[in-house]
């Protein structure tokens, strides 16, 4: 199955993506985690992605469709994969379907506003292996250490308060529209997104099959 995951920042995607991967044994694609890893290694897309992803600006179409259509081409995405944070734009989109690309269902998971900036306030990743972590609602066993890979968990730059808003500016600016473009096609799935992850995750595996 091709899936997208589609919502705000901080509506709680990657964690749905973690979940399906987990179900059906597909793997999660995450530009913004390809992108980050990208900046810890120094590399040159990752140092041009920095200044845009800092101001909580989109990274440039051509360079995420590039990191994505090589991404496709591997081994472990021939049996489907999960798209978590592509597309973002409508550019993006089309780009996918011009690649030939066909996606079965799209799952967007709508949280308000108002709770995005707590949820991305307590938000703690691990830039190792990308796993992402909630100070509240989804604490790793020890403080401060990835329950995965042991490494230390750290707060990104972009969560801060001050680069919050933006982020969902241009998700409404840049990203929702993609909603119409999927509805249209008769695939998007809208998941009301809980507090607790695991009443999301029934949400979502409902969706996957109807
Ligand atoms: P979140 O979903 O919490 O906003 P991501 O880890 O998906 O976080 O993305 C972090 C940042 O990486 C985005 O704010 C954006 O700058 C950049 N990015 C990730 N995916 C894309 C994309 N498909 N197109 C453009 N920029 C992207
Ligand atoms: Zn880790």
């Amino acid at each position: 199955m091709n899936l997208i995951l589609l919502g705000a920042p901080g509506a709680g995607k990657g964690t749905q993506a973690e979940k399906i991967c987990e179900k059906l044994s597909i793997p999660a694609i995450s530009t913004g985690n390809m992108l980050r890893e990208a900046m810890a290694n120094g590399t040159e897309m990752g140092l041009q992605a920095k200044s845009f992803i800092d101001a909580g600006k989109l990274v440039p179409d051509e360079v995420v469709i590039g990191i994505i259509r090589e991404r496709l081409t591997a081994e472990d995405c021939r049996n489907g994969f999960i798209l978590d944070g592509f597309p973002r734009t409508i550019p993006q989109a089309e780009a996918l379907d011009n690649m030939g690309v066909r996606i079965d269902k799209v799952i967007d998971i709508e949280v308000p506003d108002e709770k995005i900036a707590a949820r991305l306030s307590g938000r703690r990743v691990c830039l190792k292996c990308g796993a992402t972590y909630h100070t509240e609602y989804k604490k790793p066993k020890t403080e401060g250490v990835c329950d995965v890979c042991g490494d230390e968990l750290v707060q990104r730059k972009d969560d801060m308060p001050e680069t919050v808003l933006d982020r969902l500016k241009t998700y409404h600016e840049q990203t929702e529209p993609l909603k119409g473009y999927y509805e249209k096609k008769g695939i998007l799935r809208v998941v009301e997104g809980q507090e607790d992850v695991a009443d999301t995750t029934a949400l979502t595996f409902k969706a996957l099959e109807d």
